[in-house]
């Protein structure tokens, strides 16, 4: 912002911006609410009370609930679904200055990799739009990249915030589990599920992850401490400073110290050429910089898949009961009495790959299978954590891929729908043991597609993983 430029001017250009776009991005925009908001920031820019992010075109991911926005969760279930209140995390960004130009399309309920669930169809990828932007954030990562909005928000229950960043070359980050509230932030699995920011770089994230964080009473799960510290934004940016500050006592070798764990199991032949020379090229860029490279092991890796795939459908069949179109969502127009009005209802507002996790998750939930899947699925999630936390004790962050290979052709067709399910293996164990991680950009593959580094910290150290990434950036 250099002055030259309104809040309304600016809002107005990337609101024709949208309108022209073809990638699909956005569900809803409401031009009145935003040029309102925009009017609201200029006139605070012109008393010289702006803020950092006073007058910031963003967006919300669809699983955020608006009040001036449709609420869709990608689904034929809530199309015209009208929120009385605004997500906590919607409220603070406003409340901290940004301007929201509308509700992106996302894969739907959140369940999906690829942005192709999504009853309002398939998003594209800005890089190259025959491919996929990655999901279920996609339509978050595709109108930053796309430059639409300078930021925005995304939801992460298994790596629906670091895959699609990857896919489309930005920046995200998934906080450690509680830090931003998941009041308004419709449910896929509310044990995983965790708010963040995707944006161009990590000091954007930066901006936006400090207004998102912070404890609220409407959230059984929001933390008010992070290991004797208050759970607000200004941890993180405190946290950020003192890492820059140290790193830049340190002259040429700026991670001098840094300890980088290597985990063998990520690169285990799964991984395609590109990704793994892009990602090698990245630790070396990172030893040049003084940082130590520290080969780890988590053994458990592979059993996360089976793990996250009996716990979340779980928690989804569980979540998602509510629509049943009489309390909430779509209600069939034919049926003959409660039970065929409710199942009917279910049948026609959601979509097969929903449908697939609730059948999962009510069969895993069953007398007589709970012990065998879902217990024994919660013990094996312990372990990973504990795993996480061994290696933590051999190294400072452990980096590695966020997807086996950059963005699959939206054509693209798996025989066996799990097949998708394996790719997140690398994102979804860091849900399964709550910690924060993000994704950032470290290069191409050889047709010219985005790959992402991972980058995973201890809890708490979401201050520390950006300072970290903005060394490389
Ligand atoms: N692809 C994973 C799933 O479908 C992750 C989705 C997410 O993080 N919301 O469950």
């Amino acid at each position: 912002r250099d002055g030259k430029m309104s809040a309304r001017e600016l809002v107005q250009d990337r609101l024709t911006h949208i309108q022209q776009s073809d990638l699909n991005a956005f569900i809803d925009v409401n031009p009145d609410l935003s040029l309102a908001q925009a009017d609201a920031a200029d006139a605070l820019l012109q008393s010289g009370q702006a803020t950092a992010l006073t007058g910031i075109p963003i967006a919300h991911k669809d699983v955020f609930v608006t009040q001036g926005w449709r609420t869709t969760a990608g689904s034929k279930m809530l199309e015209n679904y009208l929120s009385p209140f605004d997500a906590t995390v919607v409220s603070r960004l406003q409340q901290a200055g940004t301007i929201s130009l509308g509700k992106l399309n996302c894969d739907e309920f959140a369940m999906g990799s690829d942005s192709t669930t999504s009853y309002f169809g398939a998003i594209k990828n800005p890089w190259d739009p025959t491919r996929t932007p990655g999901g279920s954030s996609g339509g978050s990562a595709a109108a930053v990249a796309a430059g639409l909005v300078m930021a925005a928000t995304g939801s992460d229950t298994g790596g629906s915030i670091r895959q699609p960043a990857a896919h489309c070359g930005i920046t995200g980050i998934k906080p450690t589990y509680g830090t931003i509230s998941r009041f308004g932030m419709i449910a896929y699995a509310s044990s995983m599920d965790q708010a963040g920011p995707l944006a161009r770089s990590a000091r954007d994230a930066l901006a936006l992850l400090e207004a998102m964080v912070g404890f609220d009473a409407n959230d059984p799960t929001s933390l008010s401490d992070c290991s004797g510290q208050p759970n607000t934004g200004a941890r993180v940016r405190e946290q950020f400073t003192q890492h820059q500050t140290h790193y830049e006592q340190q002259g040429e070798q700026p991670l001098k110290g840094l300890r980088i764990g290597v985990p063998d199991e990520f690169f285990n032949g799964n991984i395609d050429t590109d990704s793994a020379a892009a990602i090698e090229a990245a630790l070396q860029l990172y030893e040049s910089l003084g940082a130590t490279r520290v080969a780890i092991s988590l053994p458990l890796t592979q059993k996360a898949i089976p793990a996250y795939y009996v716990i979340t459908p779980a928690e989804a069949s569980s979540n998602l009961s509510r629509f049943d179109g009489v309390r909430f969502g779509h209600r069939a127009a034919e049926y003959t009495d409660l039970q065929s009005m409710i199942s009917n209802s279910r049948a026609e507002g959601f979509g097969p790959e929903v449908i697939r996790r609730i059948l999962t998750g009510t069969y895993v939930l069953c007398e007589g299978y709970y012990d065998a899947y879902y217990l024994q699925a919660q013990r094996v999630r312990r372990l990973i954590a504990q795993s996480f936390l061994s290696a933590f004790e051999q190294c400072d962050v452990i980096m590695g891929p966020v997807a086996p290979r950059p963005a699959p052709r939206l054509d693209h067709q798996e025989s066996d729908p799990t097949a998708d399910w394996r790719n997140d293996v690398y994102t979804l164990c860091v849900n399964l043991a709550g910690l924060p991680a993000m994704s950032i950009p470290c290069g191409f593959s050889q047709n010219q597609l985005p790959i992402g580094l991972q980058l995973i910290g201890n809890y708490f150290s979401e201050g520390q993983l950006l300072a970290i990434a903005d060394r490389f950036q």
